[in-house]
């Protein structure tokens, strides 16, 4: 399924939003932390590679793996983090090549996803019937978000990322005005946040839920839910 680009004035989400497993590391499959339940078969540390990745980085259950008991990885969405942590920061290297990457691999990781999902709130709230000058804020959020250049290892690592998250979430809570009750009890769309808070903490990847996550303009219901929604920096 493609998605279609949103345009949010000065910036876009697009592709870069979508997961893309063929140019990731299994980063997922190897940072997250899962324990055993519904949602997962076996317990898993964060940092141990999952007994179900191959040497490719393939899942060897990709094909079946709700019927394997891993629906917490059907359904979770990096929004584009692996790859470009994977391809842009750290040059198409993985942790499997040096072990020494895995844990900087980790920490961008979390940070890069934490600012994707940002820019989906950002896109989000940009639907809603905001003033002129909380629509100028955030384009240039958006522009902020998905700067020239991109993100790099020491952007990341001067909290630059973090302290722009932190100001764009102080904005959406001033959008909570805007939320009607009926926008907010539409049916809600999974993102890779609210499965975590379903599964209890940490989950999977899936282009299923990447589709829904991301496949599309957010509708009011999508902008209103997107208020409520903060990311945070997964360990
Ligand atoms: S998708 Fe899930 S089951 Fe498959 S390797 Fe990754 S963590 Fe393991």
């Amino acid at each position: 399924m493609r998605m279609r680009v949103v345009r949010t004035g000065t910036a876009m989400t697009a592709s870069s939003l979508r997961a893309d497993c063929a140019r990731c590391a299994a980063l997922c499959c190897v940072a997250l932390a899962f324990d055993r339940s519904s949602s997962f078969a076996f317990d898993k540390k964060a940092g141990e590679p999952c007994q179900n990745l191959l040497p490719t980085f393939r899942c060897r259950i990709h094909e079946s793996l709700a019927e394997s008991g891993f629906n917490g990885c059907a359904i979770y969405d990096c929004h584009g983090a692996g790859q470009f942590v994977t391809q842009q920061l750290f040059g198409g290297r993985s942790w499997r090549d040096d072990p020494r990457l895995l844990m900087p691999m980790m920490k961008a990781f979390a940070e890069i996803k934490a600012l994707h999902e940002t820019r989906l709130m950002v896109a989000a709230a940009m639907q809603l019937p905001v003033t002129s000058e909380e629509r100028a804020a955030f384009q240039s959020f958006a522009a902020q978000l998905d700067p020239d250049g991109g993100w790099t290892e020491l952007r990341i690592g001067n909290g630059e990322g973090r302290m722009l998250i932190e100001q764009v979430q102080r904005s959406l809570r001033d959008l909570r005005k805007y939320v009607t009750p009926s926008s907010a009890q539409q049916k809600p769309v999974v993102n890779s946040r609210q499965a975590e808070r379903r599964i209890g903490h940490s989950s999977r990847r899936t282009l299923q839920a990447g589709a829904s996550a991301c496949g599309g303009s957010p509708s009011g219901g999508q902008a209103a839910r997107a208020l409520d929604h903060e990311p945070d920096f997964e360990r």
